[in-house]
């Protein structure tokens, strides 16, 4: 049976509560154990598909189509791991199966509670991946902040498993904060007992405290906090700010959180930590040999977390090419015919980002009109994708209404149109293309050359997909649909062979790279973007042109 590990959070949001989770498992992971994480998000969506990204950031999508919260990329990302609907529970989905439960009649005319039936459910789908028997250690991230009402039947669940488990089964994990008051010169352990003392109220009480600080904490204020959070002094961990999420891992090795959490739960024979292939990602991140502009072009670019997963992606596939993606966004909404080269000036690749609905539209079209004009290497991903099928459209086609129904309900030229299966769906939850699906490529296409192998798989998010009435005019004119789904033939991939790097994909690849396998797309293109930035400094150095010439 597995064992569990529950990381809580106190004093502010923001702690960064995943990547600790994430970092705990890499080292148990990198210790021999088989390890899993899971989030249990307080708030009532039934899951974050149909949130804003500027409420929650990026909505993650696992293999088996699940709509997660985006800390479930972390764990995949650090764990090489894949991640399921199991690992994502929301206050909305616990709810939901009480009430479907309740209908059927399933409570036996019992009045239907917080206590025992909501929490009951929570504790039942913590231990759904522990029972499995595919993990020795199973590590529960409660989303919100200790003291918010929403997150209060879950520390319930959790007062109420670690009642029910052995002792040695269950560690609590609490990740606060330690601010610097710049006036005093000192760092302030008050609110850390505060947010203690409200978790202990609750009936939870941590074993491990995890202090994020600006400065390094002195061993006095070490024991300080172990003496009046009443925990071990070793127990008290400094997750100091790291350069890069990538450090931590590393620096909670140091501070033991691993080791002190192995010895709660009574587990020995591990091994030493194996991190030589992290390790080695780390030096290429740290030490990179060039560097790279890449512009970003999106809606959501003033939040980061909108789109977490391909940043992320680039953060891997540039120190695969041991060179820095330094990320250029440019705002889709204000690119225009006029202001494009300006905007896109000093760019050694494009990259159309994801998304819905029209606004900002427009704008992508004309940058991938730019990209596809000036050489300069394109990656487009899902919406990125449908933009380049509609620039082509107009620009090569002469298909001057050439348009995406999403945006065009009417347009003459639906050269993107909503998938058959979609066009009875009325429902927004859950309702989309979603997860992983097959895709077969075209020998000889540059899709062939970056997979290595004709069978991939990749994942979706999607409603609206490639006409395939304009297939044999698009190809005729040169544009490629390299990438198809086997069984109905539709359009995955599209590329453009005289240009040097063109690209795009109606799946989002950027869901399945990881610190130990990097996805391949990102790699070709930072590597495309890598010899235009390398031939452009040939063009600007005098004395090479003049040996050319
Ligand atoms: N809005 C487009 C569609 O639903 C693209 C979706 C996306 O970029 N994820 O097809």
């Amino acid at each position: 049976m597995a064992k569990y590990i529950f990381v809580t959070g106190g004093v502010t949001s923001s702690l960064g509560k995943g990547i600790i989770a994430a970092s705990l498992a890499k080292l148990l992971q990198a210790r021999g154990l088989r390890v899993t994480i899971q989030k249990f998000d307080p708030y009532i969506n039934v899951d974050p598909g149909t949130l804003n990204p500027y409420e929650h950031g990026e909505c993650f999508v696992t293999e088996d189509g699940a709509e997660t919260d985006l800390d479930l990329g972390h764990y995949e990302r650090f764990l090489n791991i894949f991640t399921s609907q199991a690992n994502n529970v929301t206050t909305g989905r616990i709810y939901q199966t009480v009430i479907n439960k309740e209908r059927e009649g399933a409570y036996l005319g019992k009045t239907v509670q917080v206590v025992p039936h909501i929490t009951d459910e929570i504790k039942r789908r913590m231990q759904l991946l522990g029972q499995s028997g595919e993990f020795d250690i199973v590590i529960t991230e409660i989303g919100g902040t200790v003291g918010d009402i929403e997150s209060l039947p879950f520390v319930e669940a959790v007062r109420q498993l670690q009642w029910e488990l052995p002792e040695e089964d269950s560690v609590v994990v609490h990740l606060t904060l330690i601010p610097y008051l710049k006036a005093a010169k000192e760092l302030k352990t008050k609110p850390t007992q505060h947010s203690v003392r409200m978790l202990s109220q609750e009936g939870v009480h941590p074993d491990i405290i995890v202090c994020r600080t600006e400065r390094t904490l002195s061993p006095e204020l070490r024991r300080k906090i172990a003496l009046f959070c009443n925990v071990k002094p070793e127990a008290v961990i400094e997750a100091a700010d790291a350069p890069t999420i990538y450090e931590v891992p590393v620096l909670m090795m140091r501070e033991g959180l691993d080791l002190i959490c192995l010895k709660k739960m009574n587990i020995t024979g591990y091994k030493e930590p194996e991190l030589s292939k992290w390790k080695e990602f780390l030096d290429k991140l740290k030490y990179p040999k060039g560097k790279v502009n890449i512009g970003l072009i999106g809606k959501y670019i003033e939040l980061q977390d909108a789109y977490k997963s391909i940043l992320e992606s680039f953060i891997h596939a540039g120190a695969m090419n041991e060179c820095k993606v330094e990320i250029v966004n440019v705002h889709s909404e204000f690119i225009t015919e006029d202001n494009v080269s300006e905007k896109l000036t000093g760019l050694d690749g494009l990259l159309v980002a994801p998304g819905f609905g029209h606004r900002g539209v427009e704008g992508k079209i004309v940058a991938v009109k730019y990209a596809r004009e000036n050489k300069l290497p394109f990656f487009g991903i899902c919406l990125g994708m449908q933009m380049a099928v509609i620039e082509f459209g107009r620009n090569v086609l002469g298909l001057k209404d050439a348009h995406s129904t999403e945006m065009d309900p009417d347009t003459k030229e639906p050269v993107i149109d909503l998938m058959e299966e979609q066009k009875k769906v009325t429902a927004k939850g859950g309702t989309m293309r979603l997860g992983s699906y097959p895709c077969t490529l075209q020998e000889g296409s540059l899709a062939m050359q970056i997979y290595g192998t004709p069978q991939i798989s990749e994942r979706h998010r999607h409603r609206w997909e490639f006409n395939n009435a304009y297939l044999e005019q698009y190809q005729k004119a040169g544009m490629v649909a390299s990438g198809k789904n086997p069984g109905t033939g539709l359009v995955e991939i599209i590329e453009l062979p005289g240009h040097p790097f063109f690209i795009g994909v109606q799946y989002h690849p950027e869901l399945k790279s990881t610190v130990e396998n990097p996805q391949p797309i990102f790699v070709h293109f930072v590597k495309a973007a890598k010899a235009y930035a390398d031939k452009k400094l040939e063009v600007k150095n005098p004395l090479l042109q003049s040996e050319m010439i």
